[in-house]
């Protein structure tokens, strides 16, 4: 199954900006409880600076969009997170060279891609109370989901559902990476914030794919 987004590539980026700064000050107040209170502003700047990028530079392939995202992330987002999601969109890109238009493989790899990038760039591991505790299932899902033959759209709503299940886990678990981790066992109990955009992220890609 093909789901074609030449056309629509630079709407999808404008709907997931358009869901972060909906979620700005709720992502903020994850991080208040146990970072330095600025997930969502960092999130909400990114992303409005992307949105400005692609708007003015439209016509592009896919992965000429997302190396222009990953490194618009980069340059504007002064947390952890813009080198982390700059980095994961960078390689994403990398997977998506020239495309016009994504299959589930094709999305499998910049999944993949992007995971990696964000585990050489902050050396965490799944369990460390981070994205990836969000990312890494999600990925599982959606390639089991793949294997099974699934539409694209039904392995990103499994991707979705398993990253929602990992954001409901890092609440169990203790940060060992990341300002989080200044807390220790403090940090018992609540959601990671960065899981949570991750989250928000997947979902929005599943709903407008759905459309
Ligand atoms: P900062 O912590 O610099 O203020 P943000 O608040 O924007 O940056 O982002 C915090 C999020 O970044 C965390 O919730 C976590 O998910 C993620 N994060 C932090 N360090 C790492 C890391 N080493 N690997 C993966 N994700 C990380
Ligand atoms: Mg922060
Ligand atoms: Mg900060």
């Amino acid at each position: 199954e093909v789901t074609r987004l030449n056309n629509r590539a630079i709407d999808l980026i404008g709907a997931v900006a358009d869901a972060i700064v909906e979620n700005k000050e709720f992502l903020t107040s994850l991080d208040a409880a146990i970072g330095d209170a600025d997930h969502g502003i960092n999130m909400a700047r990114g992303v409005e600076a992307v949105r400005a990028k692609v708007t003015a530079a439209p016509g592009a392939d896919i992965g000429a969009l997302l190396k222009t995202t990953g490194m618009t992330l980069i340059s504007t987002v002064g947390g952890a997170s813009g080198p982390l999601y700059g980095t994961a969109f960078m390689r994403a890109a990398g997977a998506a060279q020239g495309k016009t238009e994504l299959d589930g493989e094709t999305v499998k790899q910049m999944l993949a891609a992007a995971i990696q990038g964000i585990k050489d760039r902050g050396k965490a591991a799944r369990g460390e109370k981070t994205m990836l505790d969000a990312l890494e299932p999600a990925f599982d899902a959606f390639v089991e989901s793949l294997e099974a033959q699934k539409p694209l759209v039904d392995c990103l709503e499994a991707a979705t559902e398993a990253a929602r299940q990992g954001v409901a886990f890092t609440k169990t678990i203790i940060a060992t990476k990341g300002r989080a981790s200044y807390l220790g066992e403090r940090s018992l109990g609540h959601q990671d914030p960065g899981a949570t955009s991750s989250t928000i992220l997947l979902a929005t890609i599943t709903d407008f794919c759905r459309k």
